[in-house]
């Protein structure tokens, strides 16, 4: 990488096209001294002179202007090398016969306006949905994520949760169907961020907590006697056992700023992130295995048969992990959609199969849990949703 680097160094301090552009204006300015020379008296025999003079002099500026761009084209072009010396084992993928989307280009581009709509390149995301044709984007996600954009700025530049309450309150229902504590996890960033600014005063975090905490009361009760405490330690806060939700408000405007981005996406049917962000950066991880595996398996004149299976391990971070994956601990069968985990009533899991082996007497007669003296029957199990 150090060789790209250098060549990026050169390219960036030499090649730019600065100094082509003083030198065209030097021709410029040579040619309009002439033309008004000659414009002052056209009659004149010094005009033959003045032509003779602009011809020299403009052929030794026209050699210096491609003396300029010499220097652009040779350090791209070196730039270029390195970056081609550095990369060379990437044509081994350039052969159709690994490019399984090679017919459909327009899922692609599909994926790559839908990045651009979501990551709030709306111009970009236009013209690209111009030129691509039809896409089968619905036309007013644009507008959803610009509503989203302006909710998640008046989070993050002004510090102002209105907006995103606002939202929230309005999509309760939906929100409550997931399971999201959106509302209530903004609400508190609210009276969090008025009692660490207001100082000694107070009294706004206070008239915040008496006007809103209440509709909470039922699922967050705890919590909410927790912030309230917070008043018992006005000034050594942080000693006290209430300090934590506190002590880093920032980090808590992120946070929320990222739940919210989160549950306005899912209600969108779509994932926080991006997918293609995702792919690609999936991708960048694997590749060097893959290139690797490639060039292994030309060398050694080897193929590798197993459909969508591959040879290596490719190890991903755990923020890439999607499918978990559940092992029964009576059958060690993995589970799967035909044999799914089940969660008896204690607690423990187990798959569907093993369940049914032990509830010999059918969905009725009662089961021991193999883990626990708790007894349930079949019915009672419910499946788990991994
Ligand atoms: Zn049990």
């Amino acid at each position: 990488m150090d060789a790209i680097k250098a060549e990026f160094d050169r390219l960036d301090s030499r090649a730019n096209l600065g100094k082509a552009l003083v030198d065209i204006n030097k021709c410029i300015l040579l040619l309009e001294n002439a033309r008004n020379q000659i414009a002052k008296d056209p009659s004149s025999p010094s005009r033959v002179a003045t032509l003779g003079r602009l011809h020299q002099s403009m052929a030794a500026q026209l050699d210096q202007v491609g003396n300029d761009h010499k220097e652009v084209y040779s350090a791209l072009n070196r730039y270029g090398k390195a970056l081609d010396k550095k990369f060379k084992a990437a044509s081994a993928f350039s052969s159709s016969d690994y490019d399984a989307l090679s017919n459909d280009g327009h899922l692609i581009n599909r994926a790559i306006a839908m990045h651009l709509i979501r990551e709030g390149q709306f111009a970009v995301a236009k013209t690209f949905m111009k030129e691509a044709g039809e896409l089968d984007i619905p036309e007013d996600l644009q507008g959803e994520f610009v509503e989203m954009y302006q909710i998640v700025e008046a989070m993050k530049v002004r510090r102002d949760l209105e907006p995103a309450i606002a939202w929230a309150r309005l999509k309760a229902g939906l929100l409550e169907q997931r399971g999201s504590n959106l509302e209530f996890d903004l609400c508190k960033l609210q009276f969090v961020w008025l009692f660490v600014q207001g100082g000694p005063d107070k009294s706004k975090a206070r008239d915040y907590a008496t006007k809103e905490f209440q509709r909470f009361w039922k699922k967050h009760l705890m919590e909410i006697a927790k912030l309230m405490c917070a008043f018992v330690f006005p000034t050594d806060l942080h000693e006290s056992p209430y300090g934590k939700p506190f002590e880093d408000p920032e980090r808590m405007w992120g946070d929320v700023a990222h739940s919210f981005t989160k549950e306005f996406c899912s209600l969108l049917g779509l994932s926080a992130e991006s997918p293609l962000y995702l792919a690609a950066t999936a991708g960048a991880i694997a590749l060097p295995t893959l290139l690797k595996m490639t060039s292994i398996m030309k060398e050694k004149k080897t193929e590798w048969t197993s459909q969508n299976e591959l040879p290596v391990e490719i190890p991903l971070p755990p923020a890439y992990h999607f499918h978990s994956i559940f092992v029964c601990p009576v059958s060690k069968d993995q589970t799967t959609d035909a044999n799914p985990p089940m969660m008896l009533p204690c607690g423990h899991v187990i798959a569907l199969e093993s369940l049914q082996r032990l509830a010999k007497g059918g969905t009725q007669s009662t089961l021991k849990c193999p883990y626990c003296p708790k007894e349930s029957t079949l019915v009672q199990a419910k499946k788990v949703i991994i």
